[in-house]
């Protein structure tokens, strides 16, 4: 593996359209689990198999058998209950899960997923799991008087699935906060939670808070207890790189770059890419400097994807030739 400019994704990619057929087929009964399992396989080859091709450096298995991601997590959780039908955004409907407590983790949801999809590469695969705050605070709460006891709770539940992935040999394990992003102001809970949810991992361990309000969380948000941090910045505030550069970032971690806008449609050029790697450099040296989009691509096609990881990596290539780097 090269030493700088690691590459790699933040975590979901679309489904390939025979998986969507297939999971609704499942949901009306219509196909059996080992079914859709095979189909959730088949998609995890074809997901590595892109990203081998694109050259990315640290992979992921997709997500193929998730469909929302505190859903998946709720359904394996004991004391957790997949509710009814509740508006999220636009016309996207979704089954808001229940926290009815105590929550307990009762067996290994990712770890098989992870496996396999290790299996199929000598790159490393990340283990990906979704944070106990984000967990809680995209769920009803019914069986907790205390947000921050559902929450800590939470982060035991989620600590049992990352020793699990840890013990399984992930060497990467990313433990997602998305629903911080808006809410800032429970930073100091959300790192609480994450010193538990990451204890005893002997894997690199990272977090990715989608579109957060950094510059007012700075520099409480360099607490959290992971190695790295996968943050969203081809559309970031100047305000945070500023921040960054003259303020500082702490030397034992890192950060992954998101460079490229996974919300549109348009495929950047690769100008743009060399010129936001080149803001990272100005914050962190290429050995801690991750590059990736800045958010899951599961919102976009297939064909979307490819080519923005396509352009991430020959911006990748071209700033690492002017570096000297292998
Ligand atoms: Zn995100």
């Amino acid at each position: 593996m090269t030493t700088g400019l690691l590459t790699t994704t933040v975590g979901s990619f679309p489904k390939p359209p025979y998986l969507q057929k297939a999971r609704n087929a499942f949901a009306s009964g219509k196909l059996s689990r080992e079914e859709l399992s095979e189909l959730e396989q088949q998609a995890t080859r074809e997901v590595i198999a892109l990203q081998e091709e694109i050259g990315l450096d640290i992979l992921v298995d997709g997500e193929m058998a998730r469909g929302d991601m505190v859903v998946f997590f709720a359904e394996h959780f004991a004391g957790m209950e997949v509710g009814g039908l509740v508006r999220s955004y636009g016309n996207r409907y979704y089954h808001k899960p229940v926290v009815k407590g105590p929550v307990r983790w009762q067996e290994p949801i990712t770890v098989d997923l992870w496996r396999y999809a290790q299996s199929l590469t000598d790159k490393p695969v990340k283990g990906m799991l979704t944070g106990p705050y984000t967990m809680v605070e995209w769920s009803f709460l019914e069986g907790y008087d205390d947000f921050r006891q559902a929450v800590l709770e939470m982060a035991r539940a989620v600590n049992y699935e990352a020793l699990e992935l840890d013990r399984a040999g992930a060497p990467f394990i990313q433990i997602d906060e998305p629903a911080l992003s808006t809410r800032m102001e429970d930073i100091d809970l959300a790192i609480e939670a994450m010193a538990i949810a990451t204890e005893g991992l002997t894997a690199k361990t990272a977090t990715h808070i989608c579109y957060g309000d950094f510059v007012s969380a700075y520099p409480r948000f360099l607490d959290m207890p992971v190695k790295q941090f996968d943050l969203e910045m081809a559309n970031s505030s100047h305000d945070l790189v500023e921040l960054l550069k003259t303020e500082g970032f702490p030397e034992d971690k890192e950060i992954a770059w998101g460079v490229v806008d996974v919300h549109s449609h348009e495929i950047e050029s690769v100008d743009d890419v060399v010129a936001e790697i080149k803001r990272g450099l100005e914050v962190l040296p290429p050995e801690r400097l991750y590059i990736d989009p800045d958010c899951g691509l599961k919102t976009r096609t297939w064909d979307e994807s490819a080519d923005k990881l396509r352009v991430i990596m020959e911006g990748v290539r071209k700033v690492r030739a002017e570096l000297g780097i292998e």
